[in-house]
């Protein structure tokens, strides 16, 4: 039988207090987990969280690479993944073996993973970047230098065109970005002609093109509560509409296609949050070297201002 959210809501917050953890959830999971946590936001806002908090025991509401990022930066504390199948389909389409081949054969380029990949590689790689600070990244790396960009070719692609900045690009995407059409923009934009497109720079290059800006879900966040405009058409994850409707109760926000749910962010639920609070569910465990290895590309990224 199917539990009452608010109850379920109740004894994982009585649960947490109990226990000292830290509840940190990515602005795509489910309104109802985004409203115990202590702490939502994108990846690279986790990330500066996980490395603060040092808490000693963190319950991670996101996919498997996000946990093990947080893991790497907080190394003594217990992360706790609520669904050990919550992985990301972007991630696993670099794998190590032919990341280091890659390396090999490419000694002179700069390898840049995006935070979208496994711990093994970026433990490979020479930078970390997230969608809110890739620019910072591509910046902050010579000029005259090559670079190889990995695992999503349309955040590297979307980069080139902004920056001006060839670089190699991995086959790897986001399936449920790389979903988003051009006619579901002309839909949206027919149907609300007030509002403003916003996309995620994991969608493909002509669809940023035909957006009005393309941001991180963190970069999203910001914007919708600082434009004078009134009515929205989000262009990512639905989930994060839950955290935009209650920051801006007075702006309306519209789906920019119903079908745009990661599957895989949707896996945590409150009951599993609840188990991972039970210590029922599996916790985060690296390889001590390769923490150490992948630490350094994360550890670059953050230092940048
Ligand atoms: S939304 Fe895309 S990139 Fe994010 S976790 Fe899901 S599959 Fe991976």
């Amino acid at each position: 039988m199917k539990r009452d959210p608010a109850e379920l809501q109740k004894e994982i917050l009585a649960l947490k207090e109990q226990t000292g953890a830290t509840i940190l959830a990515h602005n795509y999971v489910d309104g109802a987990i985004q409203d115990i946590a202590d702490f939502c936001g994108d990846s690279l806002e986790l990330s500066v969280k996980a490395k603060k908090y040092q808490a000693d025991l963190i319950v991670f509401c996101g996919v498997r690479f996000m946990a093990e990022t947080a893991k790497i930066l907080s190394p003594d504390s217990r992360v706790i993944l609520p669904n050990s199948t919550a992985g990301c389909p972007m991630a696993d389409m670099a794998q190590v073996d032919e990341v280091r081949k890659y390396r090999k054969e490419h000694p002179d380029e700069v390898l840049v993973a995006y935070v979208n990949s496994t711990a093994a590689v970026k433990a490979q790689v020479d930078w970390c970047c997230t969608s809110g600070n890739v620019e910072r990244v591509l910046n902050a790396i010579p000029a005259d230098a090559k670079i190889m960009f990995l695992p999503d070719r349309n955040l590297g692609a979307n980069m080139t065109a902004k920056l001006g900045r060839p670089m190699s690009l991995w086959s790897g995407c986001c399936p449920v970005h790389d979903r988003i059409t051009l006619e579901s923009i002309r839909e949206a934009r027919a149907a609300h002609p007030d509002a403003e497109v916003l996309v995620h720079p994991e969608c493909r290059p002509m669809i940023v093109e035909a957006a009005d800006a393309a941001l991180s879900t963190g970069g999203m966040l910001r914007h919708v509560s600082e434009s004078l405009f009134r009515e929205f058409i989000i262009g990512t994850e639905l989930g994060i509409i839950h955290r935009m409707m209650r920051e801006n109760p007075d702006k309306v926000f519209h789906p920019l296609l119903p079908q745009v749910v990661c599957p895989d962010m949707k896996k945590i639920t409150l009951e599993n949050v609840l188990a991972a609070l039970q210590g029922k569910c599996e916790e985060i465990v690296l390889d001590p070297e390769i923490m150490d290895a992948a630490r350094k590309p994360i550890e670059r990224m953050l230092a940048l201002k």
